[in-house]
C-alpha cells in the first residue's frame, strides 16, 4: 500500500497511509508536531525518503506500522 514514511524526533518510524497524509497536508506536509504511534507522545515528525533507509530501518517501519 502506498504512502509516506515518516521519523519522529525520538527517532521511531513508521508508515502513513494516503489519506493521513492528504489531512496534513494542510499543517505542512514535511515537518510538524503530532502524536508518535509508536510510544504516543506529541513529538515533531518529519516525512524521510524510502530510498534513504537501510533494509533494517525498513523492518522497523512495517513493525511500527502492525501496531
Ligand atoms: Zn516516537
Amino acid at each position: 500500500m502506498p504512502g509516506g514514511i515518516y521519523r519522529c524526533s525520538d527517532g521511531h518510524l513508521f508508515r502513513r497511509t494516503v489519506l493521513a497524509m492528504l489531512f496534513e497536508a494542510n499543517l505542512g506536509p514535511q515537518r510538524h508536531l503530532e502524536k508518535c504511534p509508536v510510544d504516543g507522545q506529541l513529538r515533531v515528525v518529519k516525512r524521510v525518503n524510502q530510498d534513504e533507509l537501510t533494509q533494517a530501518q525498513l523492518a522497523e517501519v512495517d513493525a511500527n506500522s502492525r501496531k
